[in-house]
């Protein structure tokens, strides 16, 4: 493993710049004018920002890229879940793994050297999603850590065998397991598939990651589950081992229906994952006027104490035709449609991609940017924390345990009077 130094970093806005050494893949020091003792290899970061490893921690690589095949015209979620039903059966090994290993390299390209990857495990594809997300985690190992979850689509208890095939995916290395509420067909069923999820989980010791609340009836309760899961979190002491993604129902509440339960997410210590692109794309399809931003409300939950962390979701298919894997592009939408504009919220967007998201994947321990935690840094070409997703730098470098693994060289050309004086 090399020895690294970086010089000039910008780590927090307002103070001084730093340098930051690694070796043997992890940070060993942050300080100004570090030695170089080792002869470590230099990077001159010239006061650019340097951030710890975006987090991917809700995206489908395995049905990306689905976009032109089977087009969603009504936007809907059901004619999303209809068509990709359909396009599921065709499916090959080689197909799945072209398109998902490219959603990895953008991911990477643009920052993401963490991701928690939800291949479907339903009727249709059965367990063929996680079989080639298993390969491809193997393949990046030294450029990607990757979680995957085995996630029913389909739901699992209107679809006989998708809980055995869930456990087979288990043994193959699937190490969260997911959860579907909303595919039930009934209240009675929904309440059994959470409990199921949980009982799988409890089996094998493992964190839950589950799709609940997309929609903008709060009258509904298949819609309306947040409640149910911090309870059972609580109940079966896994509180700071659930992820839940969309939750967009809790934005129709009213705020003095809502605030009991962004207090009890918060005391379940449930990770709330809001999917902007998709969660903008799908819902309020019925509204003909005051068309709702159908999210999940970022700050009124962050004043509860409630642990945010956004993800991409879907990159070009049926549930969201849009994306390029770039969470800074993702966090520009969340902080224009959650009304984030002042500095201090602006790099709150930027925590809940990085230290929150870490938090949601129980990786903590080992993420960041301090002495003692893995080096899986980027270096950035802006200067202002704040400002970041405004600017949507160019990486200069992404770098997974102390080595450079991606490399852009700013070579631009200008007429004069563009240049700065
Ligand atoms: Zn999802």
């Amino acid at each position: 493993m090399s020895n690294l130094i970086i010089r000039r970093a910008h780590i927090k806005d307002g103070e001084a710049l730093k340098d930051i050494k690694i070796s043997g893949g992890k940070i060993t020091e942050i300080a100004t004018d570090i030695q170089n003792d080792n002869n470590s290899k230099e990077i001159d970061a010239k006061g650019n920002v340097v951030l710890p490893s975006l987090i991917e921690s809700h995206i489908h690589p395995d049905k990306a890229f689905l976009e032109d095949r089977k087009p969603n015209k009504s936007g809907t979620l059901e004619e999303a879940l209809k068509n990709t039903a359909e396009l599921k059966k065709l499916y090959t090994f080689e197909d799945v793994k072209k398109r998902a290993e490219k959603v990895l390299r953008w991911s990477i390209l643009n920052g993401t050297t963490i991701m928690r990857a939800q291949p479907d495990v339903d009727p249709y594809e059965k367990t063929l999603g996680v079989e080639v997300l298993v390969h491809l985690k193997e393949k990046f190992k030294d450029v990607l850590d990757m979680q995957i979850v085995a996630f029913p689509q389909e739901g699992i208890i209107q679809s006989p065998g998708v809980l055995e095939m869930m456990e087979e995916t288990i043994k193959m290395g699937a190490d969260i397991v997911g959860g579907c509420p909303y595919s039930e067909k009934t209240m009675e069923d929904t309440k059994k598939q959470l409990e199921v999820v949980f009982d799988l989980a409890e089996k094998y010791n493992l964190p839950i990651d589950m799709h609940a609340d997309f929609g903008t009836n709060a009258d509904d309760p298949q819609n309306t589950c947040i409640e149910l899961i911090c309870d059972m979190t609580i109940a079966r002491g896994y509180q700071g081992r659930v992820a839940i993604g969309h939750v967009t129902t809790l934005g129709s509440l009213d705020p003095e229906v809502a605030a009991p339960i962004f207090d009890k997410i918060a005391k379940a210590g449930v990770t709330i994952v809001p999917l902007p692109v998709t969660d903008m794309f799908m819902t309020g399809r019925t509204e003909r006027k005051n068309i709702p931003r159908g999210m999940a409300p970022v700050m009124a939950m962050m004043e509860h104490g409630v642990n945010i962390a956004y993800s991409s979701n879907n990159i070009r298919n049926a549930f969201t035709p849009f994306g390029n894997a770039d969470l800074i592009a993702v966090g520009y939408l969340l902080q224009v449609s959650q009304q984030m504009g002042s500095a201090d919220q602006r790099r709150a967007v930027l925590d809940m991609v990085t230290y929150n998201a870490a938090k949601a994947l129980g990786i903590s321990d080992t993420y960041g940017l301090e002495v003692g935690k893995n080096a899986d840094l980027n270096i950035y070409d802006c200067d202002d924390i704040s400002n970041l997703i405004n600017d949507q730098p160019l990486i200069r470098y992404v770098i997974k345990r102390g080595e450079i693994i991606v490399q852009n060289d700013l070579t631009r050309t200008m007429a004069s009077v563009l240049m700065e004086d």
